[in-house]
């Protein structure tokens, strides 16, 4: 499946006075989430991720939209700095062991592990996201081995590690990988740019616009094999202007 990207206008009419409102193709994934180490369900981590899902949505600004499918419960169970070094080490028989009798294709997998401190300074590693650094077509091609989020318990208390592995999912980098032009192009030059969720400031709090929309372009070119839909939703800036035209 192949996504075009295509903006659709049509004109209506709101109190005798011709608004046109400009719509957007908008993403809609699907997330299955797998409790590693569980064999029964607590309630406490189920409505941690539901309250993630909710600041997932939240933060994405309606660009891109997620929606809980499955919750799976597994008594494997491993810590994510070990897999994150085998991830590094390109030594896939420890993950595939664990994760391949449980994962369902055709959604985004969340696989939630206990976490340990490796580094004082940088406290324990709350998740990561293998991606490919270019030829991102390939994708498709690997599914699913690259439509995995590692995500640590502890991660789930504060709710921006799920959105900053989510951002790397859909194609953004960290600010200290981009060169200038590319700071540029995300947005990097407001001065929200300290406490966006692609640093690793304590207290993350925004994507800019521009991240936004390179993700909800991601999502459609080189992850749209994943889609669960995608909706024609009216473009924000252009809503809000529209309704302050029509109401003036
Ligand atoms: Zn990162």
């Amino acid at each position: 499946m192949k996504a075009v990207l295509i903006i659709f206008s049509i004109m209506f009419s709101i109190n005798g006075e011709n608004v046109k409102e400009v719509f957007q193709e908008v993403p809609v994934f699907h997330l299955n989430f797998y409790l590693m180490g569980m064999e029964e369900i607590d309630n406490s981590i189920t409505i941690q991720i539901g309250e993630n899902i909710e600041y997932l949505n939240q933060e994405f600004e309606g660009q891109v939209i997620f929606e809980l499918n499955h919750l799976v419960m597994d008594p494997n169970h491993a810590y994510i700095p070990d897999l994150h070094r085998d991830h590094l080490s390109q030594d896939r028989d420890h993950i595939d062991d664990l994760i391949l009798p449980v994962e369902q294709a055709g959604s985004i997998n969340v696989y939630l592990f206990d976490t340990y401190t490796i580094d004082e300074k940088l406290g324990a590693m709350m998740g990561f996201t293998p991606v490919l650094s270019a030829y991102y077509k390939g994708y498709e091609h690997s599914a699913p081995r690259f439509d995995r989020l590692f995500i640590s318990y502890p991660g789930l208390i504060s709710k921006t590690t799920l959105v900053h592995e989510m951002g790397h999912f859909l194609g953004l980098s960290h600010p200290w990988e981009l060169d200038p032009i590319n700071l540029d192009l995300m947005g990097f030059n407001s001065p929200k740019a300290t406490t966006n969720h692609m640093t690793y400031h304590p207290l993350v709090d925004n994507f800019s616009k521009e991240q936004l929309e390179r993700m909800r372009h991601f999502a459609l070119n080189f992850r749209s094999y994943l889609l669960s839909r995608v909706e024609l939703r009216p473009i924000p800036a252009l809503a809000e202007f529209n309704r302050s035209t029509a109401n003036k």
